[in-house]
This record gives C-alpha cells, sequence and structure tokens, in this order.
C-alpha cells in the first residue's frame, strides 16, 4: 500500500479514518433505515446505495444483496477474497484519480454522508462473545492483588489463552449509556451479602476481533489458517463490578459482574488495513504446545489511550496509555485454542482481547489495577478522586496506528455511567 495513496475527499492529517483504512460498520441516516457504511474522513460511504448503483458488480461472491440489511452478517461470511476485492474496489473508487464518484454529483450526494448526522448501531449481530485474559501484565497485576507476586500467575497462564463465554445479548455501541448494576456484594465485614448497587464499577481496555468465515462443528482450525477466520478489530470496553466479581466468581468465573452492558467502537477495522502495523510475536517461554504454534506469528503496534471526564470536569484527563503489542497471546492462538475442541465460531462472533496493561503504572488498563483495588485513588484536575466510577463519569478508549503521514485509527468507545 503506497502511503502516497490519496482520496479526493478531504482527510485531515490526523484523521483515523484516511483511504488507508476504509473501516466497517452500520449507520442509519436521519432519512432511512439502518445500512452499512465505510468511514472515509468525517463522512460515510453508504454500501447499500454503490451496491445498487452497481460498484461491486465484479464482486462475484455468494447471494445477493450484500450490503442490503442493517448488519454486516452477510458481508463477514463471504471470506477474506471477497473482503480484499472489495477494498480494492473501494480505494480506487474514493482515490483522487478515480472520476467515477468524483464527477457524479449525484451519486456522491446519495452515497456520502456526514458522520455527525448518522447514529451508528452495532456493526453486526453477535451470536456469540468470548472474552480472553491474554495481557500478561494485566493477569500478573491482579494476580498479585489477590495471590501475591510469587504466585500471581496461575500453572496453566503460560500454556493457554484463558477465556470465559461473554454474554452476546448485552453487547451495546459506543454512546449508549450504562445502567450501574445492582447486585449481591458481601462487605469484608458482614457474614450475609446485601443487595445494592455496585460500589466498584469498572472499565476494561480491550479489543476484540469479528469473525468471518465460519468453521464447522467438530471441525477446529488450525493455527495456520486462523486468519483466513478474522475479519477485523474494534475497541471494547468489558464494564465490570469488582464487588460483584468478588463475591461471585469462585468457582465458575464471572457471571453477573460482566454481563450488564459491554461496550464496542463502531468501526471494524479490517487485517488488510492493519498488515502495515504488523510486528512479531515476541518468542514465548515456555514454548507452546504445537498446535499454538507457527513460524511468523505476529500482533499490531496499536496505541491505546483511556479518557476519564467526570460531570465537573470541563475536558477529559487520560488515565492510562498502553499498546496492543501488551498481549501475550496472538489472535491467531485464541482462535486455534478456541476451536481446538471443535467449538465452531460463526460470522458476527465476537473473541476479546481481555485487559490490556503494560509494564508501567500509567498503562494499566482498569480502575483495579490504576487505583491497586482503590488503595491509591486517582488524583484528578477537578481536584476529585476516583476509587472506582462514580455516576455522571464518562470513559472512553480510543486507539489508532501511526502510519507514515496517516494514522489508521478505531476511533473510540464511549460511555457515560447513570444510577
Ligand atoms: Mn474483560
Amino acid at each position: 500500500m503506497p502511503a502516497a495513496l490519496q482520496s479526493f475527499i478531504d482527510v485531515a492529517p490526523d484523521s483515523h479514518f484516511p483511504i488507508q483504512n476504509l473501516p466497517y460498520g452500520v449507520f442509519r441516516p436521519n432519512d432511512g433505515p439502518a445500512r452499512p457504511g465505510v468511514a472515509i474522513g468525517d463522512l460515510v460511504l453508504d454500501l447499500r446505495v454503490l451496491e445498487e448503483s452497481g460498484s461491486f458488480r465484479a464482486l462475484d461472491f455468494g447471494p445477493r444483496p450484500i450490503f442490503g440489511g442493517d448488519s454486516l452478517n452477510a458481508f463477514l461470511a463471504l471470506g477474506r477474497p471477497a473482503w480484499r476485492k472489495t477494498r480494492e474496489i473501494l480505494q480506487h473508487l474514493l482515490a483522487a484519480e478515480t472520476p467515477a464518484l468524483r464527477d457524479d454529483p449525484l451519486l456522491r450526494e446519495r452515497a456520502f454522508h456526514r458522520q455527525a448526522e448518522v447514529t451508528m448501531q452495532l456493526p453486526a449481530r453477535v451470536g456469540d462473545y468470548t472474552d480472553f485474559y491474554s495481557s500478561y501484565h494485566h493477569a500478573f497485576n491482579v494476580g498479585t492483588m489477590f495471590r501475591g507476586p510469587e504466585n500471581a500467575l496461575m500453572p496453566n497462564w503460560k500454556w493457554l489463552p484463558i477465556a470465559y463465554h461473554g454474554r452476546a445479548s448485552s453487547i451495546v455501541v459506543s454512546g449508549a449509556e450504562v445502567r450501574r448494576p445492582r447486585g449481591q456484594i458481601k462487605p469484608p465485614d458482614t457474614v450475609a451479602p446485601v443487595f445494592s448497587p455496585t460500589r466498584a464499577l469498572d472499565f476494561e481496555l480491550e479489543t476484540a476481533f469479528f469473525i468471518g468465515s465460519p468453521n464447522e462443528l467438530g471441525h477446529p482450525v488450525p493455527i495456520a489458517e486462523a486468519v483466513d477466520h478474522i475479519f477485523g478489530l474494534v475497541l471494547m470496553n468489558d464494564w465490570s463490578a469488582r464487588d460483584i466479581q468478588t463475591w461471585e466468581y469462585q468457582p465458575l468465573g464471572p457471571f453477573l459482574a460482566k454481563n450488564f452492558c459491554t461496550s464496542i467502537s463502531p468501526w471494524i477495522v479490517t487485517l488488510e488495513a492493519l498488515e502495515p502495523f504488523k510486528k512479531p510475536l515476541p518468542a514465548q517461554d515456555p514454548e507452546p504446545l504445537a498446535y499454538l504454534r507457527m513460524p511468523n506469528d505476529f500482533t499490531f503496534d496499536i496505541e491505546l489511550a483511556v479518557q476519564l471526564q467526570t460531570a465537573q470536569m470541563s475536558a477529559p484527563q487520560t488515565i492510562s496509555e498502553t499498546n496492543f503489542q501488551n498481549l501475550y497471546w496472538s489472535i491467531s492462538q485464541q482462535l486455534a485454542h478456541h476451536t481446538v475442541g471443535g467449538c465452531n465460531l460463526q460470522p458476527g462472533d465476537l473473541l476479546a482481547s481481555g485487559t490490556i496493561s503494560g509494564p508501567s503504572e500509567a498503562s494499566r488498563g482498569s480502575m483495579l489495577e490504576l487505583t491497586w483495588r482503590g488503595a491509591n485513588p486517582l488524583q484528578l484536575p477537578s481536584g476529585e478522586t476516583r476509587k472506582w466510577l462514580e455516576d455522571g463519569d464518562r470513559l472512553t478508549i480510543s486507539g489508532w496506528a501511526e502510519g507514515e503521514g496517516y494514522r489508521v485509527g478505531f476511533g473510540e468507545v464511549t460511555g457515560r455511567i447513570v444510577g
């Protein structure tokens, strides 16, 4: 991909959505039903209008229409050759030197919408959602809090990508309000639990990938083929109620502490767009079992940041900065492990990274770690402090990969807490 690739659409140098990106989402214009689109600069390109106008005639894959519904599931199911071809068509159509769309004012009028004037929806119907636990520093920090540094990691942690099966129905798109959940909490000084709104509401900085091509039940995906099934990535906030979690999580893991709301960013950034930002996966010790090994396994250089703004603050404050490279297990390893027993993945399934924390205090991806379970409250510029999130707080996660003269960004996932 030449960095000099330019669109006839004006795109600011710090925009997350240059022609090198072209992430997919689903939007509702103010004058019609929801449909798939691609972000370019401050605009959305309407894929339904393009399909109706014949722009995808060369796409000879599967049943039509591909972009007729209000989700990307049909497109996700087509697989990588179709995704690649669609990207080629869109990059050509949007290129500065291509007149087809550029010089057709009627088509331009119908095909472009201002992002500020549309409502984003979930990009796909999520059938199943899994959350991994793949950041070494997150697992080490949490383990240290509960068991001390000598026993921080469970003996299995470096042998397999730990995960739990989450709840797909409560996944919401960025911007949705987050209602403080109620549940059972057991204070340390009481014998019986109390029923109360959570007093320890937390965020978790995560990314997640969407499954495209499915695999059949009983047919594990070999690690070398794992990426063929991965369409692209979004940002995710796995809202968590730590006090509910503490009381319920043994012996079967997280349940109500995590199933009340999970927010994702609206634009899916494709693996093709992330290709220039691949980095070799660092060597793992111990060497994983053969089904989790492949030559040239990779990670991505993606910057991630968290901002907090309380109701009293006039501007958001950055409270954490980390990087996707802080994940120990790769997305290929996660997918290969998920299916190794024969579990089938389907288009629209979502597999999340787990909280991404780095080695430094400033790169921790949750309040649990940033405040060390409330022991060191965050000091905010408003003079306020925070052990956990309070009603009225807005939490925003953003992410981007820095190219030469352009950025491939995810936009953001944001949510405000309401009581
Ligand atoms: Mn999580």
